[in-house]
């Protein structure tokens, strides 16, 4: 990895080449279409980028969280079919209609909504979310015939295309998963005796798409893993052919050499033991690096890997080098791909009590992004 440049004081580099090779991987080994998702500014990646990214890499269609979002991508020029499945209430779906934005449809109301979103020329495209066991939003099982009966008739009359039916896994155990898979192979059932002909069924994001080849309906969500993120506690990324495509770096900003007996940042939660070294890292839970990481998570800088000194401040904390040759302007790399020689993102994520997702995703908006491919 490059050095940083000069009067860069923090940065995320994010590498679409990996992004892109993790989609083409996914792809491969799921032998599905993906669905790249890319909600909450693409896990803190960049949402327009990763789009783009996973796209090159095979992805036929993008997912995020609400139609702001999506109306976003489709301003940038991203011309897959985007799919939104949280609105608020009593949302209007004129604009995301008119966008050709598809639209996840939990509830009776929703499907109105939705046909009335339609034009003469243009059904409002669904996709129909049904709950299957996670306990959030989804149709119900008991509303099920009917929400399906009536988006049959509002498809017949050209209010709606049906173009998907999905749901989603809690990862709770397999027993779980496979139980839920059995409810939703249920639903289908019951959509085709009502008439419905969805192009595309999809249950399983990264998880399941990995782990549980059974709920792959031969289209999966990929969101964690097309980061080059593990899904599993207990797998590695590299265990699973993926790269990390985020690095978060900064340049030391100060070196101090203090005597035994100094306390450092706030509450001085670590004083030094014996004469030492403190260097001063310009990321803070400002960035989202965790206040609760304090005293832990990681820091490569000359090549060499140290934790947190003390508290997280809300831009900076303190690193104790020891007699490591440190100098203002040095990288700390924070995390990025292992096998590249970066801590990774789940060392800072158990140091927080917390998992990989929430580290990438709260990257705050005072670190620049900068794109760079392998
Ligand atoms: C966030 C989300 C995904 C992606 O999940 P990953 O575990 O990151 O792959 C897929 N589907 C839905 C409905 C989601 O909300």
């Amino acid at each position: 990895m490059s050095a940083l440049a000069a009067g860069v004081m923090r940065e995320a580099l994010i590498d679409v080449g990996a992004i892109a090779a993790n989609v083409r991987h996914l792809r491969r080994l799921t032998e599905s279409e993906a669905i790249a998702v890319v909600k909450a500014d693409g896990y803190g990646h960049g949402a327009v980028r990763s789009a783009r990214a996973a796209l090159a890499g095979g992805a036929s269609r993008i997912g995020v969280a609400d139609v702001a979002e999506a109306l976003a991508l489709r301003r940038a020029g991203i011309e897959a079919p985007l799919l939104a499945w949280l609105h608020a209430p009593g949302a209007v779906f004129d604009e995301a209609a008119a966008a050709g934005i598809e639209l996840g449809i939990s509830s009776f109301d929703q499907l109105m909504a939705a046909a009335a979103a339609s034009a003469a020329d243009r059904p409002t495209r669904l996709h129909l979310k049904v709950e299957t066991g996670l306990g959030r939003n989804g149709i119900a099982p008991h509303e099920q015939s009917v929400v399906f009966a009536e988006a049959a008739r509002l498809e017949r009359i050209g209010k709606v295309r049906v173009a998907g039916i999905f749901s989603h896994l809690s990862n709770t155990s397999e027993a779980d998963d496979r139980a839920a898979l059995r409810r939703f192979e249920e639903t289908l059932g019951v959509a085709g005796a009502l008439g419905l002909t969805p192009e595309v069924r999809h249950l399983a994001a990264s998880h399941a798409a990995i782990a549980l080849p059974e709920s792959r309906f031969g289209c999966v969500r990929l969101g964690i893993a097309m980061y080059g993120l593990s899904p599993f506690e207990e797998r590695t990324s590299a265990e699973l052919g993926l790269q990390p495509a985020m690095t978060l770096r900064a340049a030391v900003a100060a070196v101090r050499r203090v005597p035994a007996g100094q306390g450092v940042s706030y509450g001085y939660l670590h004083r030094t033991e014996a004469e030492t070294t403190l260097a001063l890292v310009p990321l803070g839970y400002a960035d989202g690096v965790p206040r609760a990481a304090s005293g832990g998570g990681a820091v490569r800088i000359g090549g060499r890997v140290f934790p947190v000194a003390g508290r997280v401040a809300m831009d900076q904390f303190v690193v104790d080098v020891g007699d490591h040759p440190v100098s203002v302007g040095d990288e700390a790399v924070l995390f990025g791909d292992p096998t590249l020689g970066a801590p990774a993102v789940e060392t800072w994520a158990d140091s927080a009590a917390t998992i990989n997702y929430e580290i990438v995703t709260r990257i705050g908006p005072r670190v620049p992004r900068r794109e760079v491919a392998r």
